[in-house]
């Protein structure tokens, strides 16, 4: 045998007994997994991960290995584990698709778990649907959009958010979703992590899963009014850390961040190189102060925006991302390798909709809200007055178990979103103003009859 035979041979040996450690692992995971779902705990241990994080620092030193390398690692076999022991997690879909069945065998259910405004998309979108047939809007376009949106687009973000845009700035996507995902998956590479501050809409954290990146969730609690803390944000960041997600106003919490603490979270993005992915699709519904990330004009920064809370246009899949033309170049990439463009004639329907004035709507969500809080105030809930978006994330003064209430609420004839599914938050569950103010009572009287 030569000397790269052997070599190679080598090579063979240790990747085939690397396997058979990994399913060792694996199997010993989903043991811990049974313990953990037997006892209610939750399945990541950010603690726990810590941990093992030092333990390996530790022993790259001893053995004189690249420590990056290790952690990289690590983060692909602690989401291994993540993986095998997430349970039939119960996020507000799964409580909708349940409360979907059971109205199919004729129960009424008050839908308080969706963040999906009721109101009409504005009027004018029937006229524009209704001309994209003689405009001839019904062929292949390019792939970050029709010229002449993302032209107005970008004018339309200049004047809101504070921002020096232009069109090159801007892609087109079917929906802030795809905006994330298309961030997530094309800017960061599998070993990488991300910063999530949670409470936090699902998304982010499956997005990165999907994708072998490891979630870091920075917890905040209500105690401390969903603010997080610069140091815990500080003390996560490593070589691997290549990202932080912001949401504000956010989902589900409505918090919107004193302008201070955004400050020192973007200076610590800056510091640390990080990219800076803000969904911002809440932004029109803001009742006190909002400043766009844009404003900050970072260069790894990405926008993600969408007509489906603000035009109330959720199921025309239409909404955009906004950053720097090599990163919008990028996801342009992937975007067309998924779905060459957006539909041209729902963009064109979109284009349209940005004249109109849809004031009238955050108005609406507003008074909704108000009246919901004074709800919940009666009922002795415990939450933050929110600061924008359509929620109240709330806990009652006795701790309960939301998942348990929210699946007894189904039967009630009310659906709301337990709070686990923005993270681990079981004793929080979130309603929606998306329901005219008497459906939003009748459903608070059955809540009140539950607890
Ligand atoms: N971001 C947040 C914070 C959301 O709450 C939602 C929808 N609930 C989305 C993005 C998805 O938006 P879109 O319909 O534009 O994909």
């Amino acid at each position: 045998m030569t000397e790269l035979e052997e070599l190679r041979k080598k090579i063979e040996e240790i990747t085939v007994e690397m396997l058979s450690l990994l399913k060792i692992r694996t199997e010993i995971a989903q043991e811990i997994g049974k313990i953990k779902n037997e006892q209610g705990m939750s399945v990541q241990n950010e603690s726990r991960e810590d941990d093992l994080r030092e333990l390996i620092k530790k022993e790259c030193k001893k053995i004189g290995f690249d420590e990056t390398a290790a952690l990289k690692f690590l983060n692909f076999i602690l989401n291994e584990s993540i993986k095998v022991q997430s349970a039939e997690s119960k996020t507000h879909l799964a409580i909708f698709l349940k409360a979907k069945e059971l109205e199919q065998q004729g129960k009424k259910i008050i839908h308080m778990e969706v963040g999906e405004p009721d109101f009409q998309p504005p009027i004018s979108v029937k006229e524009s649907l209704s001309q994209v047939y003689e405009k001839g809007f019904g062929k292949y376009g390019p792939t970050k959009g029709i010229p002449e949106f993302r032209e107005k687009l970008s004018k339309f973000v200049n004047d809101r958010f504070d921002a020096e845009t232009n069109s090159e700035n801007i892609m087109v996507t079917p929906g802030a979703r795809f905006g994330v995902f298309l961030s997530i998956t094309t800017l960061l590479a599998p070993g990488d992590e991300i910063i999530v501050v949670e409470p936090a809409w699902p998304a982010y954290r499956q997005c990165a899963i999907n994708a072998g990146i490891k979630v870091r969730s920075i917890k905040t609690t209500l105690e401390n009014s969903w603010e997080p803390k610069i140091d815990e944000i500080e003390g996560c960041i490593n070589d691997n850390t290549k990202m932080i997600v912001l949401n504000y106003p956010n989902n589900p919490t409505g918090k919107i961040l004193p302008k201070i603490l955004q400050d020192q979270i973007v200076d610590i993005s800056k510091k640390h190189n990080l990219y800076i992915l803000s969904d911002e699709i809440y932004s029109n519904y803001s009742n006190r102060e909002w400043r766009s990330i844009l404003s900050y004009d970072y260069d790894k920064t990405i926008v993600t925006q969408s007509f489906s809370k603000s035009h109330s246009m959720t199921g025309y899949r239409i909404g955009y991302v906004i950053s720097n033309q090599d990163i919008i170049e990028k996801m342009a990439k992937l975007q067309a390798l998924c779905l060459t463009n957006v539909s041209e004639p729902i963009q064109y329907t979109a284009m349209k909709s940005l004249e109109d004035d849809v004031s009238n709507n955050v108005k609406i969500m507003n008074e909704r809200l108000t009246k919901l809080k004074e709800i919940c105030k009666e009922m002795e809930l415990e939450f933050i007055d929110p600061d924008g978006a359509m929620y109240i994330f709330a806990r009652t003064k006795n701790p309960i178990n939301a998942s348990e209430l929210s699946e007894e609420l189904l039967n009630h004839g009310l659906a709301i979103a337990p709070g686990m599914g923005f993270g681990d938050y079981n004793e929080f569950f979130r309603i929606s103003a998306c329901l005219d103010t008497k459906m939003l009572i009748e459903g608070m009287d059955i809540l009140k009859t539950r607890l």
